[in-house]
């Protein structure tokens, strides 16, 4: 089965909004085995959207399309996709009701633009919006489909998710695609090719390797098609986690700061932070999860060694002889927090992120992690990039990932 993906908004290609909606339409539809073969983004425009429809519905099984379906004047999907599909509009009873909830939650009566939102043409599927006024659509010729969601994310997810890939899944049966994901911290996509190239030439041309890295971290996923067996991928994560065992976090698509959550969790054990470089994205990293206070204490950003001197306890004379970024005051940071607010393990970060204050010793993207617990402090440096953005993320997952691998894997 083959999709397209069609974005519709002018706002989109002023370059005012980033087109989220396709990447993650494309992700859904790739874990249910259909092919995305297309995604384009074309403005609020009734002759273009006729112009793509025809051109797509030529060769492709499914479009998915966003956009153009607010109450305002420039939202005109609803409209042509009626006209296209030689449909007429009448009250939609669900749709009307929906609005009326909507309104009444923000007490507020409906006018005539809000009533004409509840108009859907009349041989379509509608898909009422659980999250906002307008409903979707799905309209069907020669076997062939188009859905119409909104373009806010919030509401188009739940619709696709929940109605319309069900709806289409009970209509067609779709390959049965394996997945397998290994989620990587700390190796970059180069050294990984490198090390399992081997394997990954010995992969058949049924079980797709994909390399799925963001910043500081990097997800290979394995996807099995056709004849490929559950035992068969199993082999193959298994062979390549053996090269690479001391980044792999997880063998789920799941976060790093997840599994560091339920490993904390599960050892009743607490932390706290001392950030400079970071200033404070350790601490909101481990402060992104419902439930973080169970594990979280508190952290302190002490980006001046005034504030390393007096809240921390780290040593002028340290300071003087080895600079702040060092492994002398990192570690002292560690411990100091560690003393003050009783946590089982501390975590401390100083390191120059840029754009300057680099040196040749010490050039930009230099940083030393440090991590402290009862059972001994493990300290280190990184040299991780120019950009001072991603160098901040990175030191941050790099420093969960030392408090997952070196403290509590090992109890
Ligand atoms: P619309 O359904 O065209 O009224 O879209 C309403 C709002 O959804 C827009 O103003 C954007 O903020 C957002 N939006 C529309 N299309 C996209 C898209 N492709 N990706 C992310 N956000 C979008
Ligand atoms: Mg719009």
């Amino acid at each position: 089965m083959k999709a397209a993906i069609l974005t519709i908004g002018d706002e989109l290609l002023i370059g005012q909004v980033l087109d989220t909606n396709s990447s993650w339409i494309a992700q859904q539809l790739n874990v249910l085995g259909i092919k995305v073969e297309e995604k384009i983004s074309i403005g609020d425009d009734a002759s273009a959207i006729k112009e793509v429809l025809t051109r797509l519905l030529a060769r492709i099984d499914f479009v998915f399309i966003t956009g153009g379906l607010g109450p305002t004047k420039d939202d005109l999907t609803k409209h042509t996709l009626t006209d296209y599909f030689n449909d007429h509009l009448v009250l939609h009873e669900a749709s009307l009701e929906n609005v009326k909830r909507i309104f009444k939650a923000f007490g507020r009566e409906i006018n005539e633009v809000n009533r004409q939102q509840a108009f859907q043409p009349l041989e379509a599927q509608v898909f009422v919006n659980r999250n906002g006024t307008a409903s979707g659509m799905g309209f069907e010729k020669g076997g062939k489909w188009v859905f119409s969601m909104p373009g806010v994310p919030f509401e188009m997810k739940p619709m696709l998710l929940e109605q319309m890939l069900p709806f289409l899944s009970q209509r067609f049966s779709f390959p049965q695609i394996i997945h397998r994901t290994i989620c990587t911290q700390g190796i970059g996509e180069s050294f990984v090719a490198e090390k399992i190239a081997d394997i990954e030439t010995a992969l058949p041309s049924y079980i797709k390797l994909a390399y799925l890295p963001s910043v500081g971290q990097l997800k290979l996923r394995l996807s099995g098609y056709g004849q490929a067996s559950e035992f068969e991928i199993e082999n193959f994560v298994n062979l390549i986690v053996a090269r690479i065992p001391e980044y792999v976090f997880a063998l789920e698509d799941r976060t790093l700061l997840e599994v560091l959550a339920d490993l904390l969790r599960a050892r009743g054990k607490t932390v706290a932070t001392a950030e400079s470089c970071t200033g404070g994205y350790i601490a909101h990293l481990l402060t992104s999860l419902p439930g973080s206070s169970g594990y979280y204490l508190g952290g302190l950003v002490a980006y001046s060694n005034i504030m390393k001197i007096k809240s921390l306890g780290v040593q002028q004379k340290d300071l003087d002889a080895f600079g702040a970024v060092s492994q002398q005051v990192v570690e002292q940071m560690a411990r100091g927090i560690l003393l003050s607010t009783g946590a089982d393990y501390g975590i401390a970060s100083s390191g120059i992120a840029g754009p300057d204050g680099g040196s040749v010793v010490k050039p930009v993207g230099t940083v030393w992690i440090a991590v402290v617990g009862k059972e001994g402090i493990f300290s280190k440096e990184f040299k991780f990039g120019d950009n001072r953005e991603r160098n901040i993320v990175r030191a941050a997952l790099t420093a969960l990932s030392i408090l997952r691998r070196k403290f509590l894997l090992n109890h």
